[in-house]
């Protein structure tokens, strides 16, 4: 067993009460965790506070940020194994997909937002022969970020990255569940010489103790938060009190649409990947799958094929492709889903659940629209699979959800590609492929899966205050 602290004012604190963090593979507790209370909250955002009114972190040059932002990717990457092993150990993560994507990719966000701030440029408005205008990008304060488990690293310094570099100061409450990864950044933080108090994390649960100290605190500015959309309800509600700045990343049912003219062989890949990846425990999972009718008899058995050959195993080993999920309360979320599709008279082609707290990959069809397993996010390694007849139908199956984080359609027909990605309801369209990544990209989500953007100057709009200076000539 190891110890997770807070992370506050450059120094490791304990908690006064701890919880264990359980390793779903072994269901066996693996760590202690500081079990932060409202009032750890309010000495993380003291210490926040200080750090952004008084200290050097906004006010140093772009350069000397950047230096700090990158010497600390620097140590992400040197310590990529242990923080590779630690978010499998946390989540049940297959290693290698922690080693190949969550960790060089978090450091990735550091480097990305460290140079992106220093090329940043301001306007200038000429507005008469006797005023002109400049604006200016002012970094707006304290920033609590509130991430999930599902990719807790990745997904923490997406948020903790663009926050520093544009010279905020930050507490991150990380996943009650899967706290190890971020709780290291907070070290790692320290060692590479970012001023006290400019990351500091705090664990813990969120409701009505660390996280919601932070939604509260009239001290925090803004919120950026990634988890389920219920409980972006809450913070928005909880966080209009003090008019905080809102930026939420929730939920998806990411419609995948296969068109009957498109490469099969490359719609199966990629179709696989968007959902079984992470044991489909991702937000941008590719869940309800379309399939033009045409294709869909010989479609449907390659995808199971494909499904069925995929390896579950102990999240270490370096093969396994499935892990268990991250908890054993999600394990019973996810499976109480397959009990509800088979009353609700789905026909499960293969998957189920498995020894431990593993699910199979997953595949039901005979579903119809209103369904519980096709309108809900079931975070979990199961797909449903529709036959479509038109493209009409297929952009109306896929634009009837609450959600619309995201969406996929596979076609080799470039103006089809054009005019559905133009008509389908989702923050990011991939067409032909899955997961690809700019950071510079928009990244949010229409409806219940989203507010707001970010990425890039995305980012920059949310984490800076911009400023008209106004000068007669
Ligand atoms: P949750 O919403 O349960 O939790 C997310 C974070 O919010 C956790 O740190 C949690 O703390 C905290 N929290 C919970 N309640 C409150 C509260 N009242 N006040 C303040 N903080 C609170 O999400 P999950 O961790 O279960 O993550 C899965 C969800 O995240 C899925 O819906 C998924 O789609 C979504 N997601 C969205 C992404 C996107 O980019 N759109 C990306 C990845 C995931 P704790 O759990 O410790 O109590």
């Amino acid at each position: 067993m190891i110890d997770l602290p807070h992370i506050i004012d450059g120094r490791r604190v304990d908690g006064g009460e701890w919880f264990d963090s359980v390793n779903p593979a072994t269901r066996q507790p693996w760590a202690r965790v500081a079990r932060g209370t409202s009032d750890d909250a309010a000495l993380a955002v003291a210490a926040a506070r200080h750090a952004f009114d008084d200290g050097p972190w906004p006010r140093m040059s772009p350069e000397d940020r950047a230096s700090h932002l990158h010497r600390l990717a620097d140590l992400i990457v040197a310590n990529a194994d242990e923080l590779a092993h630690i978010e499998s150990t946390d989540m049940g993560k297959p290693i290698s997909q922690a080693r190949q994507k969550d960790i060089p990719r978090s450091a990735h966000n550091f480097r990305f937002f460290a140079d992106f701030q220093r090329f940043c440029e301001d306007e200038s408005i000429p507005v008469s022969s006797n005023h002109h205008v400049y604006t200016r990008y002012e970094p707006v304060g304290v920033a609590a970020a509130i991430s999930p488990w599902n990719f807790p690293l990745m997904l923490a310094t997406w948020k903790v990255a663009p926050a520093l570099a544009f010279g905020n100061t930050v507490v991150l409450k990380p996943a009650e569940q899967a706290p190890g990864t971020c709780t290291r950044l907070g070290e790692l933080a320290i060692e590479a010489g970012l001023p006290n108090g400019v990351l500091n994390v705090v664990n813990g649960f969120g409701p009505g103790e660390a996280g919601e100290g932070l939604t509260t605190s009239p001290e925090v500015d803004l919120v950026t938060f990634t988890g389920e959309s219920n409980t972006g309800r809450k913070i928005m509600a909880a966080a209009a009190q003090t008019l905080k700045r809102l930026s939420f990343e929730m939920g998806g049912k990411g419609a995948n649409v296969v068109f009957a003219d498109c490469d099969l062989d490359k719609a199966v890949d990629w179709s696989i990947q968007a959902i079984y990846t992470n044991a489909g425990q991702v937000c941008l999972a590719g869940s309800r799958l379309y399939v033009e009718r045409a294709v869909f008899d010989e479609f449907v058995p390659r995808f199971v094929a494909r499904a069925e050959a995929m390896r579950l195993g102990d999240p270490l080993d370096p093969m396994t492709e499935i892990g268990p999920l991250a908890n054993e309360e999600h394990f019973q979320k996810v499976s109480s889903y397959l009990e509800i599709a088979d009353r609700e008279g789905a026909k499960m082609l293969t998957g189920g659940a498995a020894d431990g707290w593993w699910i199979r990959p997953t595949v039901f069809v005979d579903v119809a629209p209103e369904m519980r397993i096709v309108r809900e996010e079931v975070f979990g390694p199961v797909v449903v699979i529709q036959p479509f007849d038109t493209e009409d139908d297929a952009v109306r199956m896929a634009n009837d959800s609450p959600y619309g984080l995201n969406a996929m359609l596979f076609t080799e027909n470039v103006r089809r590609a054009h005019r559905v990605a133009g008509r389908l309801r989702a923050g990011t369209v991939w067409v032909n492929c899955f997961f690809v990544r700019d950071l510079r990209s928009p990244f949010g989500g229409y409806g219940d899966s989203g507010i707001g953007r970010e990425g890039g100057k995305f980012s920059r709009e949310f984490f800076t205050e911009a400023k008209a200076v106004v000068l007669e000539l």
